[in-house]
């Protein structure tokens, strides 16, 4: 955070406040590790701060120390909605424009609170006062460690907080393999484990508590899968009767996406999740290298997210999505065979 916006928010934090901490619709662990982190931060710092998240998380996160205080938009509405309007601060957390939390943006635009963002997704929109937008950044929770650093406090950090900030920098850099992990993405991780993180303990609490119905769907979805050798492409399709067959639960289809990026050539993975409630397909992009699915999906799939990780959506049916994503790759060809 440059040296204006940290004096502002000094100033802010220098006296009890009421805060609200917001992380993304449909949050993941880095989501849901910054925003437990910095909630830890500031109640022991006397602060009186609620995490308010626009909708459920998976259960593989529900273990995460405090993570049982989290309001629940959907569920908790009339809750949810007190503590945006009387908080002093709203705090939101990796994403980098209001239309990702959901419902929640209307109460959001209309809140009197001053707005902090702490976020690493690209072309971040400009609807707070104090800012911390860093594109380089391996995940928000690496910027929270960072922040808390800024503020004079890294001697804070408890285990609880260690453990929240580990969980979220892991799963965003695929357990410190994407490119976005630095040096001092690990010279952080060093010091969280100084500071108590339980590193072996967290891969297993996140990536080996799957249930058989979840890899019997990650077998359909293996077998789905549709190599485009011409294009270096390859992409999932899950249906929502393929979801209910194998019992789908919130947070099963993590990580499905990226096998199509073990492929052995393979530059481009996507895969496309109905979701018949909301009518609409949630795309997942992913890549290696140059080929920016950030852009990909901005342009033609209503998203957006990082370089090598990017969202979208679809409201056509499967076919109709599938033929305008196809139809779509050769005007690609160069850049996905470079
Ligand atoms: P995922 O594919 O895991 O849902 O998301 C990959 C990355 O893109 C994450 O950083 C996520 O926050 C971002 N992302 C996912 N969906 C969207 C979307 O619809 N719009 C934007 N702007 N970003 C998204
Ligand atoms: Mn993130």
């Amino acid at each position: 955070m440059n040296l204006e916006h940290l004096n502002a928010l000094k100033k802010l934090l220098s006296s009890p406040k009421k805060i609200a901490i917001i992380p993304h619709k449909n949050p993941d662990g880095d989501a849901i590790g910054s925003t437990l982190a910095l909630w830890h931060y500031l109640s022991n710092n006397g602060h009186l701060a609620t995490i308010v998240a626009p909708n459920d998380f998976p259960k593989f996160l529900k273990w995460m120390p405090g993570a049982q205080q989290i309001l629940n938009f959907e569920r908790e509405n009339s809750q949810s909605k007190t503590v945006i309007n009387e908080a002093d601060i709203v705090f939101t957390l990796d994403f980098n424009h209001l239309g990702r939390v959901g419902q929640m943006s209307e109460i959001l635009e209309s809140a009197q609170a001053t707005f902090v963002m702490v976020d690493h997704h690209q072309e971040p929109s400009d609807y707070a006062s104090i800012m911390y937008s860093d594109v380089s950044m391996s995940s928000t929770c690496e910027m929270v460690y960072v922040l808390i650093n800024q503020l004079g406090d890294e001697n804070s950090i408890t285990p609880d907080m260690a453990n929240c900030i580990y969980t979220g920098i892991m799963t965003d850099t695929g357990s410190f393999k994407f490119a976005a992990t630095t040096s001092n993405t690990h010279r952080v991780v060093a010091d969280l484990m100084d500071k108590g993180a339980e590193g072996t303990e967290i891969h297993h609490r996140i990536y080996d508590t799957n249930s058989p119905s979840r890899l019997h769907l990650l077998g359909c979805a293996l077998k789905n899968m549709v190599i485009l050798n011409e294009y270096a492409t390859a992409y999932i399709t899950l249906s929502q009767e393929e979801l209910d067959k194998y019992n789908y639960q919130k947070g099963d289809t993590e990580g499905f996406v990226n096998y199509g990026l073990t492929l052995d050539g393979i530059k481009f993975a996507v895969i496309f999740i109905e979701n018949k409630e909301e009518g609409i397909f949630k795309i997942s992009f992913r890549s290696v290298g140059d080929f920016s699915v950030n852009d990909f999906a901005r342009k033609h799939f209503n998203g957006g997210g990082h370089t090598n990780a990017a969202g979208g959506r679809s409201e056509d049916n499967i076919a109709d999505t599938i033929a305008k994503f196809t139809a779509l790759l050769p005007l690609y060809k160069n850049q996905l065979q470079s």
